[in-house]
């Protein structure tokens, strides 16, 4: 492994910075943390694509670029410094791009991946997994897609879909063999849906921080062609473990609460050590280099996990290693904000005094759910330890 990066990445690093800097003094987007990929805007993608940032690491005859995984998260790493508004292409780009080039079809690849890396219009994805009996046990999943001639029906529900009220697709998952003998991890499929399809209800769930960010989904007799399916009958559980791959290797887990890792740092810089007390003062200074070293590690796990993937090997032990830590992170960062800056940390935007206007209350309601999201960390630790360590599952 290298441990420093080329003079070519340093150079597409300073063009990132660039773009982004000059689209931030126009007032393009403002620079604000909260949930994972938030900021949506298709013109931004566009910009985006036009440069060659969609879709970077795909091969180039589906108009990718055929670069490094590490190149691309230079990439990421620039756009989440500033939290630049991502969300309309980033799943496509994350995983649903790298999922259909594995699994999908020709006719999928040639029409959706162009697409994607062009940000067309009406490609915005959500992902359908999680129902109210099937989380981290996603074998429990009940959703049915029964087989009727050249379609499947849907029928059944989601729930936590993140940005299902924005989005045109879902990747779903749903149950195609109802064979009671049947092995559980051999009786789903995944497809392409068309969220306007007749049958697709969608409903707001309002979370703690009091916004409207995921849903349930309910398909009554959804009608979806057999080419939407992806990869194999029944194989929907051996495509899912590589794709968690791609979801959970990212640098957003370390770096969606970045704003206020910036904002404690500069607030700390500005103490006065006599009006707060030397105590005190030894106890943030003490903590906060301890946030600096975890910062670094977390990073130094996500590049790592992005060099595997360039050697051509899978990362599930590096992609999960990586993400419990990087989620516990973000925790001990807003858990350690709050506690240095005290009450106007819990006040919220538009309030007088409300540290960070508001920003930091926010991301610390946001915070439990960082260490359940794409994964829960338990699930993680499991996955290191049986992956990574080969101890027994039980
Ligand atoms: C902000 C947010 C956004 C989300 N967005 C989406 C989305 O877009 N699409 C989607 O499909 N889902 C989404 N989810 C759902 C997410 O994937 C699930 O919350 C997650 O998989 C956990 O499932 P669960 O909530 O059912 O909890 P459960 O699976 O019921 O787990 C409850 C607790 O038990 C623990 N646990 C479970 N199994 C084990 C085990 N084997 N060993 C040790 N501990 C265990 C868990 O760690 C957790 O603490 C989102 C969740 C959040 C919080």
């Amino acid at each position: 492994m290298r441990f420093t990066f080329t003079e070519e990445q340093n150079k597409f690093r300073q063009d990132v910075r660039d773009f982004l800097q000059s689209e931030l003094r126009a007032g393009i987007f403002v620079t604000k943390s909260g949930g994972l990929a938030e900021g949506s805007s298709q013109e931004f993608s566009r910009k985006m694509a036009k440069r060659g940032w969609i879709g970077m690491t795909w091969p180039k005859q589906y108009g990718g670029q055929g670069r490094t995984y590490v190149d691309k998260l230079i990439l990421n790493e620039e756009i989440f410094r500033v939290q630049a508004p991502v969300a309309y292409h980033f799943l496509a780009d994350r995983q649903i791009g790298p999922s259909i080039i594995h699994f999908g079809s020709e006719w999928q690849k040639e029409h959706f991946l162009p697409r994607f890396v062009r940000a067309d219009d009406n490609l915005k994805f959500c992902l359908l997994f999680s129902e109210p009996n099937a989380g981290s046990d996603l074998v429990n999943v009940a959703a049915s897609a029964t087989k009727d001639g050249d379609s499947y029906v849907i029928r059944g529900q989601k729930v936590w879909t993140s940005g299902g009220h924005q989005a045109d697709y879902g990747w779903l998952l749903a149950r195609t063999c109802f064979d009671p003998k049947a092995p559980r991890h051999e009786s789903c499929s995944q497809f392409i849906l068309d969220l306007r399809l007749p049958g697709v209800t969608v409903r707001p769930i309002i979370n703690m921080a009091g916004r409207h960010t995921f849903n349930e989904v309910f398909f009554d007799d959804v009608r979806v062609e057999k080419r939407f399916m992806v990869g194999q009958e029944n194989d929907a559980f051996k495509q899912i473990m590589a794709q968690m791959d791609y979801e959970r290797s990212g640098i957003e887990r370390l770096m969606q609460n970045y704003p206020i890792y910036e904002k404690l740092m500069e607030s700390i810089k500005q103490m006065d050590k006599i009006k707060v007390g030397e105590a005190f003062y030894s106890w943030v200074r003490d903590s906060i280099a301890q946030l600096e070293i975890e910062f670094n590690i977390g990073r130094l796990l996500v590049y790592y996990t992005a060099w595997t993937i360039d050697q051509g090997r899978r990362p599930p032990k590096e992609a999960a290693l990586a993400k419990a830590y990087c989620n516990q992170y973000e925790q001990r960062l807003n858990d350690l904000a709050t506690r240095i800056l005290g009450p106007s940390s819990l006040l919220r935007e538009g309030t007088p005094w409300a540290a960070f206007d508001g920003e930091l209350a926010e991301c610390y309601l946001w915070s439990p759910s960082y260490t359940l999201q794409g994964g829960s960390v338990e699930v993680l630790k499991n996955i290191v330890a049986q992956r990574g360590l080969n101890l027994p599952r039980k």
